[in-house]
């Protein structure tokens, strides 16, 4: 079954269109993975998808059921969840804080002690800094504490945009083995990453997006060894 379907959507800021028929599916309970130049459309489509963007066309369903017209909330009740760019956390309160905040709708509010203890647990690192203020986190810290605030609010489809920006190397290792251990978890993930190469690596569906439509895609894998990709994307 498809967790989420993109099926020919048309989006953009006022009236300036950016998305020109965009459609993707993702299996439930795998990773799919955006790539694609700067100003390509990546972010705006996983703003759609979270109802920060209205659809003027198209539809966009999450298991079967459309949710392109609910609001942004009630798509975060339905399961759909946006780890943004920049991690947006509050610098000055705790790290405990920053998470409880992924838990506000009804249903995740109910689970909140169980999903804190999970993701203490897939995170020890912010179990050790529970107290702490997220501002004086370091980069990767904040980037858990940005996934882990995301997976309590009870994701069924967790959209990450650009997890690994601005981290280095052996960290930005640790981010994508989380990631896996989220598959396992049998969420479904949607990601967008300037790191081509392990993006591609990881996901088990992939797609390179061009000025606001997907130009191609595949498996991962496949694509990894694509010439187009390879010219593109990975310098070769
Ligand atoms: P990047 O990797 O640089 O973030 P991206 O593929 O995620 O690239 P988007 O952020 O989706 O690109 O931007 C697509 C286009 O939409 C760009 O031309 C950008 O200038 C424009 N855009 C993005 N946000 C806004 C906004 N809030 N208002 C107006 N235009 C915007």
């Amino acid at each position: 079954m498809s967790m989420l379907e993109i099926d020919s959507i048309h989006t953009g800021y006022g009236d300036v269109p950016i998305l020109h028929g965009l459609s993707l599916k993702i299996d439930e309970g795998m990773i799919g993975a955006v790539v694609g130049a700067n100003g390509a459309g990546k972010t705006t489509t996983m703003r759609a998808v979270a109802g920060m963007l209205p659809c003027w066309k198209g539809e966009i369903r999450l298991a079967g059921e459309r949710i392109d017209q609910l609001s942004p909330g009630r798509r975060v009740d339905a399961g759909v969840i946006l780890v943004p760019e920049g991690r947006k956390l509050f610098p000055s309160m705790t790290v405990r804080e920053n998470l409880e905040l992924g838990s506000l709708h009804p249903k995740a509010k109910a689970a909140r002690a169980k999903t804190l203890d999970q993701v203490f647990e897939i995170f020890p690192r912010l179990k050790e800094r529970e107290s702490q203020k997220t501002g004086t986190l370091s980069g990767g810290e904040q980037q858990m504490c940005a996934i882990g605030r995301g997976l309590m609010g009870l994701p069924k489809l967790l959209m990450l945009d650009e997890p690994s920006l601005g981290l280095a190397p052996i960290i930005v290792e640790t981010i994508f083995d989380i990631v896996r251990r989220i598959r396992k978890e049998g969420v479904t993930v949607l990601m967008v990453e300037q790191n081509v190469r392990h993006a591609l690596a990881l996901s088990d569906q992939a797609w390179v997006l061009e000025h606001g439509r997907i130009e191609f895609g595949g498996k991962g894998r496949e694509l990894l060894a694509d010439d187009r990709v390879k010219r593109a994307y990975l310098g070769m």
